[in-house]
């Protein structure tokens, strides 16, 4: 992480991201469709190791969470992880 600026831009666009795509995503199950997640890591080596285990649990149920009791990323500040979903199988 280069500076503290680097760090909160990365961090709130991130959860920004993740709301909107929660919002999209409860509106799709409100409709009776039923979606998974999977956790996405940005697979390099500044990923920790909770984000590893959580993308190692593949898809999983969208209420369910990840191994390290998350429901989806951000983990911590300065965490680059993003969560996947789909329609469940
Ligand atoms: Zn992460």
């Amino acid at each position: 992480m280069r500076d503290r600026a680097e760090l909160v831009a990365i961090t709130e666009l991130g959860q920004a991201f993740e709301h909107g795509a929660d919002i999209a995503s409860d509106n799709i199950q409100s409709w009776g469709i039923q979606l998974e997640k999977a956790w996405l890591t940005s697979e390099d080596d500044r990923v920790s190791e909770e984000c590893w285990e959580n993308q190692d649990d593949g898809w999983i149920p969208y209420d369910n969470p990840f191994t390290s009791g998350d429901y989806g990323p951000l983990r911590f500040p300065g965490c680059r992880c993003t969560k996947l979903r789909r329609r469940a199988r």
